[in-house]
């Protein structure tokens, strides 16, 4: 979001609000990644392996500070885009 609010320079004369497509784009190919790999780890485990799952606090502290990292980046996001009101 900082480079897309820079203005128009001799190298990119219609601004570099594009890098905001670009950056969407690499964005969306990490969550497909991730999601291909989830699901085959799913089928593998629900068809060929035997996993017994023991809860962890630590595991459930780190997925909370996550919660917490994504509420913060969101809000920062929304506070960089047009106002709408
Ligand atoms: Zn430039």
């Amino acid at each position: 979001m900082r480079v897309s609010d820079r203005p128009a320079d001799s190298d990119h004369t219609y601004g570099h609000g594009k890098i905001e497509s670009f950056s969407a784009f690499v964005e969306t190919g990490l969550l497909l990644v991730t999601s291909v790999y989830i699901i085959f780890e799913a089928f593998v485990r629900l068809l060929y392996k035997q996993v017994h799952l023991e809860p962890s606090l630590l595991v459930i502290l780190i997925l909370g500070l996550a919660m917490g990292i994504d509420l913060i980046r969101s809000r920062a996001a929304r506070a960089c885009g047009p106002r709408i009101s």
